[in-house]
């Protein structure tokens, strides 16, 4: 039963049931929006316990890749737990691990050799970043950028600066930690008139004031930055933003951390999402999500000569555990096969749909983005350009009444990350059921 032919969705007993265990047991700190019970899912359909179906357009968040339980990744997860399923690659060796690692230093952008260290996470390979960008350069300061996430353990946290409530009540955070801007489509902090405009105002807002009177430029470990903002609204910054942030840094000695868990992994048209400003070539990269389709898998490239850290400086028990390592060759297989260009091409078509979509509807505002990672925002009226959470939160209800699984982000925007594997008729599918919530809201 697709929850689309409803007007109105009533939950299921059997979801009921498992949300109410779930109400009694499980950390309140999780943030559900909607009611979605998972049961079984395939591509890119997601089935709860009483039979509804529901187009998937947030894949986890942006975690599915290939979709749900693709056979080849099966298949490979399948294989490797026959053989074995963990041994530490801490401590020994393994050929999973080893190839993934030679694959993923070969695809990072840049000539220079890489080398990778493995985790289980984003948060955790953005700590092995924080980590070795202050033992390469032993210098102090990280510089990220306002909106940014980068996850919930303490460093990632204390770099993050997305919601100030992420933060609550668990200071003292790391030490030697300073935010800077990030040029916005939308809401820009310098009002500029363009985009391109906002990435030289915040490049010369860090050098005249953020290095000139917070921060020793020569005690700059690393600026860290995400090529696509994920959970800060899916902002694609300028070009020349990242690549006047990399001379920055190259000047003053410091390095470029590219976090490309969210945007990296095929799902913007390219396998690293920085491949898409030419001439940025970050001194690291930082992945998860998509990388092993949904097995947990973190892995921090760096360059070989910037990592050097000596045995015992850095690892972690499961990071590069055979099963998501398994996972991971075959997730990049299907990437190189087609599931990268099947990103841009669907993505153009859904940018399209979208677009036109947006001259229709008064509140949505603006349609942004790369491949298939694509910011949707949400205003009260296009006069006012008022952002208005409530109304986004509003739609993105009523998508899931409909049959459609999206997620908010940033102030007021959704976000599109459906598996790479969707189809144009999926995209078409998504496109008419986010019309039809928009014109209910409206009416509403
Ligand atoms: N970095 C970015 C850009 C993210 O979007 C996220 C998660 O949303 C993280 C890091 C943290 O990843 P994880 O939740 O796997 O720790």
């Amino acid at each position: 039963m697709n929850p689309c032919d409803d007007t109105t969705f009533t939950l299921g007993s059997k979801a009921q049931a498992i949300i109410d265990l779930d109400g009694k047991v499980i950390s309140p700190a999780y943030t559900r929006g909607y009611p979605l019970v998972i049961d079984r899912a395939l591509g890119a359909r997601v089935w709860d316990p009483d039979g509804h179906e529901f187009l998937d357009f947030c894949a986890g968040i942006a975690v599915n890749s290939t979709g749900h339980c693709h056979p080849k990744v099966v298949e490979a997860i399948c294989e490797q737990a026959h053989r074995f399923l963990h041994m530490s690659g801490t401590d020994f060796y393994y050929d999973v691990m080893a190839k993934l690692a030679d694959r993923l230093a070969k695809s990072a952008p840049g000539m220079a050799a890489k080398r990778v260290s493995f985790g289980n996470s984003g948060a955790e390979a953005v700590e092995g970043a924080l980590k070795l960008a202050r033992y390469a350069t032993g210098r102090p300061y990280i510089i990220s950028f306002y909106r940014s996430f980068h996850g919930r353990t303490y460093g990632a946290m204390s770099v993050t600066a997305s919601k100030a409530l992420q933060k609550s009540r668990f200071a003292p955070l790391l030490p030697a930690v300073v935010h800077a801007h990030y040029p916005y489509h939308y809401r820009d902090v310098f009002r500029s008139d363009n985009i391109y405009m906002a990435g030289q105002r915040c490049l010369d807002y860090l050098q005249s004031h953020v290095l000139k009177c917070a921060v020793p430029a020569n005690e700059v470990a690393a600026f860290l930055v995400e090529p696509i903002q994920g959970e800060g609204g899916y902002v694609v910054p300028p070009a020349s933003f990242l690549t006047g942030l990399q001379a920055l840094a190259r000047d003053i000695g410091a390095l470029v951390i590219a976090d490309e868990v969210q945007s990296g992994i095929g799902r913007t048209g390219k396998l690293w999402a920085s491949q898409w400003f030419r001439g940025f070539e970050p001194d690291m990269i930082a992945s998860a999500k998509g990388l092993a389709s949904g097995l947990p898998l973190g892995a921090l490239i760096a360059r070989a000569d910037v990592m050097t850290w000596p045995p015992g400086t850095h690892a972690s028990t499961f990071g590069g555990n055979p099963l998501a390592c398994a996972a991971a060759l075959a997730t990049l297989e299907l990437m190189d096969a087609e599931l990268t260009q099947n990103a841009l091409q669907v993505g153009k078509h859904l940018m399209r749909s979208l677009t036109a979509l947006g001259k229709t509807s008064p509140h949505l505002a603006q349609v942004r983005g790369l491949g298939l990672m694509i910011g949707l925002e949400i205003v009260a009226d296009k006069t006012s350009r008022r952002s208005d959470p409530l109304l986004r939160e509003a739609v993105v209800n009523r998508c899931f009444e409909l049959g459609l699984l999206v997620l908010g982000c940033g102030e007021s925007s959704i976000r599109l990350s459906p598996p790479l594997t969707i189809t144009p008729e999926d995209a078409d599918k998504a496109v008419s059921i986010l019309a039809q919530a928009l014109a209910d809201v409206s009416r509403a």
